[in-house]
């Protein structure tokens, strides 16, 4: 097995890396154990430090890192720089709230005194996919150095270059040797890792075949995981919502980063009074996308990450279009030799047709009516997923109940999903278990110690 950056645009192959021997794995394991002995014992001041020289880096050297995630993943430069600022921002959200979110707390009991300790455990093991390549290494990361404990990293094969950026980067803040490493290494080689004494937890972001496998791992080995997987999220309008608003919002919702979002927009429902005008906005919006190289800061959609994936979801159209689905927009490659998917909306697909089970990983958009609220809900929870949902509707009192009935782990009113690092982030039902990000994230690897005084 090899990593290689393939720009998925220009074809241009800019690195191949080969995986690593299990003697090299080993000596970094051992590394990787003296840099936690030393890292949590260090003060919140020098973890601070640390994620605020991470920050500034990011800020100074930002259309590098953009350049780096554009041509090995194919995201939209604007995007891509969007998404290392973003990174400088939980840095800086981490370095201000981290030790506050640790502070020992005092509980009531039949002690005089209870107390309760976060304390790091060890080394986390991250398995990450190549979608937000610098996004979803921080979201592990950041929080765990703050925690006192310490990243290996197993990035996706196709992303090596941004793997390689992020440990030179936090080297060049000035992490410790051995507090973050980027690991090449094959899927059995996991299996070493996650069996080490030191690592304490896995995380995976990725597939539902991946996490199933890595959590498998974590369960033989006893290990504390973290599963983060995909979506189908729904995007709700209501007959009494802002329609210029949310049908503009949708296209963001549905087609940043070329549809390859585990939070996007991906089942549209739109109830059938305002469906019409609603839909004529929308389609006018899609219609406009511009398509094109990534590298230009006018576009909005560009290649599929890979060729694979995109063979993929030409299958996925393929089977929607047998079983009722009707292309209106798109549906094809913008040329033949291309591996951009012009934005397609489809109509007509059987509301409870079993081919929406899968995530539709791309710029594709299937659009549905409903008549009630009812059945806005029952349509929206009728997928193995839970991860995000948005709410269109200009009444709380129904944006509350409707919230409250949604199987899934966050929903935004009068929004699309988004995520921030205040907020929690993480799914139900097939999409995951456990949180990252804000003071719930930090608390995932720690050593929640319970310390009573009886004297
Ligand atoms: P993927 O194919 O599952 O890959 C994710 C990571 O898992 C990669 O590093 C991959 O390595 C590794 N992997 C796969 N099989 C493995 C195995 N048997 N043992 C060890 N490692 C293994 O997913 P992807 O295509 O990169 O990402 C897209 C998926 O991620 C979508 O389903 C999306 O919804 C989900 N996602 C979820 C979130 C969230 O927060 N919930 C965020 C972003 C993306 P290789 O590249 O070497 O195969």
């Amino acid at each position: 097995m090899s990593y290689t950056s393939v720009n998925p645009y220009t074809k241009k192959i800019s690195g191949t890396f080969q995986t690593l021997t299990d003697s090299e794995l080993k000596d970094n394991l051992n590394k990787a154990e003296r840099a936690f002995e030393k890292w949590s014992r260090t003060s919140f001041a020098e973890r601070t430090g640390l994620l605020n020289n991470t920050a500034s880096l990011l800020e100074k050297e930002k259309a590098i890192h953009a350049e780096i995630v554009t041509s090995e993943m194919g995201k939209p430069i604007k995007q891509s720089i969007a998404e290392v600022e973003k990174c400088a921002w939980l840095c800086r959200y981490y370095a201000d709230n981290g030790e506050k979110f640790l502070e020992p707390l005092k509980l009531k009991s039949t002690a005089k005194l209870s107390e309760v300790w976060f304390e790091p455990t060890g080394i986390i093991f991250a398995v990450m996919p190549w979608n937000f390549p610098y996004w979803q290494v921080f979201r592990f990361l950041v929080p765990n150095l703050l925690a006192g404990n310490t990243g290996l990293l197993k990035h996706a094969s196709n992303v090596p270059r941004c793997g390689i950026a992020i440990e030179n980067l936090f080297k060049r803040s000035g992490a410790p040797d051995g507090v973050f490493m980027n690991l090449f290494i094959d899927y059995n080689q996991s299996e070493t890792i996650i069996s080490h004494p030191t690592v304490k937890g896995v995380t995976l972001t990725g597939s539902n075949a991946a996490g199933y496998r890595i959590a498998e791992l974590a369960g033989k080995f006893g290990k504390k995981s973290v599963l983060e997987l995909g979506g189908s999220d729904p995007y709700i309008v209501f007959q009494n919502a802002d329609l210029q608003k949310s049908s503009e919002t949708a296209i963001m919702a549905r087609f940043q980063n070329n549809g390859q979002s585990c939070i996007s927009a991906k089942r549209l429902f739109i109830q059938d009074k305002i469906f019409d005008k609603f839909f004529e906005l929308f389609k006018e919006e899609v219609i406009k996308i511009k398509t094109g190289d990534p590298m230009d800061p006018e576009t909005l959609v560009g290649p599929i990450a890979r060729k694979d994936l995109l063979i993929e979801l030409e299958e996925q159209l393929e089977l929607i279009i047998k079983n009722g689905g009707r292309i209106l927009t798109g549906g094809k490659r913008k040329s033949p030799g291309s591996q951009i998917l012009e934005p397609t909306i489809i109509l007509d697909l059987p509301k409870d047709s079993r081919l929406l089970d899968q995530e539709l990983f791309g710029p594709i958009i299937p659009v549905f009516s409903f008549s009630s609220e009812e059945e806005a809900i029952q349509l929206a929870n009728n997928t193995p997923y839970g991860l995000g949902a948005s709410v269109w509707t200009g009444d709380e009192v129904q944006a509350r109940r409707v919230a409250a009935r949604l199987h899934s782990g966050m929903v935004s009113i009068n929004n699309m999903v988004k995520s921030e690092p205040a907020l929690p982030f993480g799914g139900v039902k097939a999409s995951g278990y456990g949180r990252e990000l804000s003071e719930f994230g930090i608390r995932e690897f720690v050593n929640i110690k319970a310390v009573s005084f009886f004297w």
